[in-house]
């Protein structure tokens, strides 16, 4: 094996999906190399990271906290609600996805308390019915929304939701994993108490760990209420706050990935910069396909940048699987879909990806299609 000529050839599968994704050589070459944990520049490393998180929410020094956490996006949501909810605590879950139906599940586990308000996939939630809730139920303590609903593309009014849950004085939970980083959010503003996201999205990193952002004063509220030693965020902080370091065994290259992702967000003109690339990705995405006679499946006025899904053709000839595979094959790896109620796949425009990729996959989609024999 020639290892210098698979690094070479970096682009042998092109990732269409919204995590892991894509990610660039150089987020690649920056974890060919071992740090102990100890290491200064190691723990230099955490701490910049830490840092450069909270000027992406745009609170840095406004009384927030970043907070590094081994594991994937949902280990982030499930410490977010394991150590954010007291004793005596009570979910509203807002759902209209997958990933909503898992902040629900999540609860359920760790036998606290909750409440639903669901949604179909297709549709906005409704905001009167969520200041009913609050008005009628006041054992609530705090409500959870997906901010990009990753399960159809799908963006939740997280502003409009904020000043609702803050007109009852609730601690607010945005699951920002597929939109921080590529969406411009300034925290305070929009009354986000705790987020969590993870380093292989928007972010460009690679996987290893997952992260929160909290409201200083609402993070030290939560002691006394961890449900697990692994994912108490307060002694995960305490222990950043102590010595710079991780409490259990550090995620080190996935950590210097990270740094240098967080470099290519900066050059690429930050969050701006990088939403502006994504929606070029998306527009040239729904050009290419609107013109092949694909549907999406959501109505454009909800449907964010970052990953849509497509109808399948009704055509007969077309096999998801086998279009699926004939895709992979060629280096281009789609999505399946996730919507309960209607066959659809998915493609994600997020990661390493640029307009000619787009194009790339267009025509690869174009022969495809023809191959199978599927008249759109
Ligand atoms: C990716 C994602 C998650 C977390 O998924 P993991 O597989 O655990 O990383 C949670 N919520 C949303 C909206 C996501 O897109």
């Amino acid at each position: 094996m020639n290892d210098g000529q698979q690094i070479s050839n970096w682009k042998q599968k092109v990732l269409f999906t919204p995590g892991p994704l894509t990610t660039s050589m150089s987020v690649k070459q920056a974890m060919l190399r071992d740090v102990g944990h100890r290491d200064f520049e190691f723990i230099h490393a955490i701490r910049d990271v830490r840092q450069k998180l909270l000027e992406i929410g745009q609170v840095a020094n406004k009384g927030y906290e970043a907070i590094l956490l081994q594991g994937s996006g949902t280990f982030a949501v499930e410490a977010v609600i394991s150590t954010g909810t007291n004793p005596e605590g009570k979910w509203l879950v807002i759902q209209n996805g997958a990933y909503g139906a898992r902040i629900g599940k999540i609860i359920d586990v760790l036998k606290i308390k909750k409440t639903v308000l669901k949604y179909a996939e297709n549709s906005l939630p409704n905001l009167g019915e969520i200041e009913k809730t609050l008005k009628e139920d006041p054992f609530i303590t705090h409500v959870a929304v997906v901010h990009n609903e990753t399960t159809t593309g799908l963006v939740n009014p997280i502003k409009k939701i904020g000043e609702i849950v803050k007109r009852f004085n609730k601690i607010y939970f945005v699951d920002a994993m597929s939109s921080f980083g590529a969406f411009q959010m300034n925290l305070e503003e929009l009354k986000i108490d705790w987020l969590a996201c993870t380093a292989n999205k928007n972010i460009e990193g690679v996987p290893g760990f997952a992260f929160a952002l909290a409201k200083k004063d609402v993070l030290l509220a939560t002691e006394g209420n961890a449900r697990s030693l692994a994912l108490d965020l307060l002694d995960q902080w305490k222990g950043f706050e102590r010595n710079g370091q991780f409490r259990f065994s550090p995620p080190t290259h996935s950590i210097l990935a990270f740094k240098e992702a967080l470099l290519e967000l900066e050059k690429e003109g930050g969050v701006p910069g990088r939403e502006a690339r994504y929606k070029e990705n998306y527009q040239t995405l729904i050009e290419g396909m609107r013109e092949m006679g694909f549907t999406e499946y959501l109505n454009p006025e909800i449907q964010g940048h970052i990953i849509v899904s497509f109808n399948y053709p009704s055509y007969p000839n077309f096999n998801f699987e086998q279009f699926y595979k004939i895709l992979n094959d060629r280096g281009y790896v789609i999505y399946p879909g996730k919507v309960s109620n209607a066959d659809c796949f998915r493609i994600a425009v997020c990661g390493r990806l640029f307009k000619n990729d787009i194009l790339d996959v267009l025509n690869v989609i174009k022969e495809t299609v023809d191959a199978m024999g599927v008249e759109l």
